[in-house]
């Protein structure tokens, strides 16, 4: 039961509503103790401007999402390399806790799926050399197994673990529950991550029936996730991070008051997570 304090927003949630600054003063309004921003929000106010808007706010910043699409261009490129290293200033920049990573599919006209995590663990090792110097946590989320192909093709905690003990310091996950609640490995992964690793935690919840892949995410209590078991089992670990709301939702909360949308977060914080 966090109190909204314990909550952050991640922009994606009001993410047709909103900018950022209206973002940083809803999470005020609602005593949301935390926020979580997208790049695209950052870049549409500009870094300076976000920085100093987030800085001046008093709010925590759980991440800043995304770096990652390692596989974008077939092989890893310098761009796609460039463009992480931008990603982890970024979040330098505005004093997040991590920078989410979401690694990137299988390479267009590609049936390699072994070849696409080779070109991920490349990637992430390339730029977790430069996020150690300027201290910042990279944090791999592993996304649900139907996002292989197109979005990431890291989709368990013990495969995202796995590459945390190849790359060594620094790096951990970012254990979101839409992704990862149907495990059936995931109380151990979660012990196996422990406190160390657990980089961030974000909720939401799973409809029944889910009617788009992408955009029907639930509100949390409207679904059938245990978030609440999940968030004992990562504070049990010692995890004492914010609980990030990230709720993609075309059909429902993306077209509501976004002023309604953080209350019912709030509430639902209490009551459902
Ligand atoms: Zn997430």
């Amino acid at each position: 039961m966090p109190a909204p304090e314990r909550l952050s927003l991640n922009t994606a949630t009001v993410r047709p509503q909103w900018n950022l600054a209206q973002c940083v003063d809803g999470c005020l309004r609602h005593g949301i103790g935390g926020i979580a921003p997208w790049r695209d929000k950052v870049h549409e106010i500009g870094l300076k401007q976000a920085a100093r808007v987030i800085g001046g706010s008093g709010l925590a910043v759980s991440g800043l999402c995304r770096g990652g699409m390692f596989t974008a261009q077939g092989a890893l490129t310098d761009g796609v390399l460039e463009d992480n290293r931008r990603a982890v200033d970024e979040a330098v920049a505005i004093g997040a806790a991590c920078l989410v990573m979401v690694v990137g599919g299988l390479p267009e006209g590609s049936k390699d799926i072994a070849a696409a995590r080779a070109i991920v663990t490349d990637g992430l090792a390339k730029t977790l050399d430069y996020a150690r110097t300027v201290q910042m946590p990279i944090a791999i989320e592993p996304l649900h197994p139907m996002y292989a192909a197109d979005r990431a093709c890291v989709n368990t905690l013990g495969q995202a673990l796995d590459i945390c003990d190849e790359l060594g310091d620094g790096i951990g996950v970012a254990a979101d529950v839409y992704h990862i609640w149907w495990d059936p490995d995931l109380a151990a992964q979660i012990r196996r991550a422990g406190k160390r690793r657990l980089l961030a935690f974000h909720i939401c919840d799973w409809l029944v029936p889910t009617t788009d892949l992408l955009l029907d995410r639930g509100m949390m209590g409207d679904g059938v996730i245990d978030i609440a078991g999940i968030r004992a089992m990562v504070e049990a670990e010692g995890f004492d991070g914010l609980n990030e709301v990230e709720i993609f939702s075309a059909g429902n909360w993306w077209k509501r008051e976004a002023d309604e949308v953080l209350a019912t977060m709030v509430t639902r914080g209490r009551t459902a997570s």
